[in-house]
């Protein structure tokens, strides 16, 4: 379901999204879990969209993020 490439801090094994919780349209609690079954480590992460990279192609008019600061696109493109 996730192209999100998360990993175990313990073990650097892969860690999946067990559940998530929609807070916000731009705020999601997941929960993780380490797949290395000798570690099954498990954290409470955040994924927050704070800022806009780049325009929709198709925008809906009550999607308003602020624009990412111009250092920070810049940086994105060269990754
Ligand atoms: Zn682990």
């Amino acid at each position: 379901m996730s192209s999100y490439k998360l990993v175990c801090p313990h073990c650097a094994s892969w860690m999946r999204i067990r559940t998530s919780d929609g807070k916000h349209i731009f705020l999601r609690v997941a929960y993780l879990q380490c797949t290395n079954e000798a570690c099954c480590w498990a954290a409470r992460a955040k994924f927050e969209m704070p800022h806009e990279m780049s325009p929709s192609g198709m925008p809906n008019p009550s999607v308003r993020l602020p624009a990412a600061p111009t250092a920070l696109r810049r940086e994105a493109m060269h990754q």
